[in-house]
């Protein structure tokens, strides 16, 4: 029998745009445990000249889900690497209902107990503002925005000094739609699973990036624990 492993294991759920990324990104810089984005890995595959890559492009650019089969075959290879032995945040899985009800399995066979699922909530007319604005450094990929995080020098990257920059082919207004409209369907039902098994912790995500992240700190017991 696999020991049950200590670190910080949860999920961050929530619409698109809903700022899943951007502050899972911000709790992995302050606890040092893996940020694991299906989209990312997805847009990785979706790169390659092959009839997987091709497939998965299309569905990507449409705002389509990848298959529950081919996500969990992701996942469970991921969470059995060394570097997801003290932690991870999830973020964009579980997605639909059987992709929720599979994580228990995969998690127990790591030896792993889910600490959380974070909902982020932010009303469909922020989120629409948020996606539409948003782009990121080529380089680094640190994120911007036209309207609320624009680079302190025109057109150079705070991070890393890039000058290139490059917006997300499925960040358009008929693509957000149908990624609105699949939350809505597909991944909301994992909402109330969740909550059933004790685990949900909800916060409002319409403020500033700093205040949601401390709120999220706050809901998982981070700033007690440090202060
Ligand atoms: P994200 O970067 O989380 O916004 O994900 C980008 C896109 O990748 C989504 O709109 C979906 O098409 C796909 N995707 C990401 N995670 C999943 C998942 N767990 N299941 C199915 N499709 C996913």
């Amino acid at each position: 029998m696999t020991d049950t492993k200590e670190g910080l294991f949860v999920v961050f759920t929530g619409a698109p745009g809903c700022g899943k990324g951007t502050q899972a990104r911000i709790l992995r810089e302050n606890t040092h445990i893996c940020h694991l984005s299906t989209g990312e890995m997805l847009r990785e595959f979706a790169k390659k000249d092959t009839p997987l890559g091709r497939e998965l492009k299309v569905r990507l650019d449409r705002g389509e889900f990848a298959s529950d089969e081919m996500i969990i075959e992701m996942v469970k290879s991921r969470i059995s690497e060394p570097d997801c032995a003290c932690g991870f945040i999830l973020d964009g899985f579980p997605r639909t209902l059987p992709q929720a009800e599979v994580l228990a399995d995969l998690l127990a066979e790591q030896g792993i107990k889910l600490d959380a699922v974070l909902e982020i909530q932010v009303p469909d007319e922020i989120i629409m503002e948020r996606i539409l604005g948003r782009y990121a450094c080529m380089q680094c990929g640190a994120g911007y925005h036209d309207k609320f995080q624009k680079p302190k020098i025109y057109g150079v990257c705070d991070v890393c000094g890039g000058t290139e920059f490059a917006r997300r082919k499925d960040d358009n207004r008929t693509t957000v739609e149908n990624r609105l409209v699949n939350y809505r369907l597909l991944t909301y039902p994992t909402i109330p699973f969740f909550e059933s098994r004790g685990l949900l912790k909800t916060v409002d995500g319409t403020g500033t990036i700093d205040a949601v992240s401390r709120k999220i700190e706050d809901v998982l017991g981070l700033r007690a624990a440090a202060e």
